[in-house]
Parts: C-alpha cells; structure tokens; sequence
C-alpha cells in the first residue's frame, strides 16, 4: 500500500485501500500517486493490476 504523494513502484492499475472503487492508473512506474478523492475514507493506494513488461 502506497501513500498519495509516493512514488508509484510499477505501472498499472491501484485502487484505494478503502473499497470505494476509487481508482487510478498510471502507464509509467515511477509516477508520484494522486491524492485520494474528496470523501474517501482510505489512507493510500494499492495496486490491484500491474501492467505486463513494466518491471523493466
Ligand atoms: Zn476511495
């Protein structure tokens, strides 16, 4: 799980930790994460679909 304003550690899809189907994604590892959506009740993101070949 990963604060708003880290770096994201792979592109992909990351979703928050609250369950509210927010989303965000990112084609570029290395992208600082957004902060969270006004009412949403989780701390930070998680990454729930990496996308294949962004390990390189
Ligand atoms: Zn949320």
């Amino acid at each position: 799980m990963w604060k708003p304003g880290q770096k994201a550690p792979a592109s992909g899809f990351y979703e928050c930790d609250a369950g509210c189907w927010h989303r965000f994604s990112t084609n570029v590892a290395g992208h600082v994460l957004p902060p969270l959506p006004d009412g949403c009740a989780g701390t930070g993101w998680r990454l729930v679909e990496q996308r294949p070949g962004s390990a390189e």
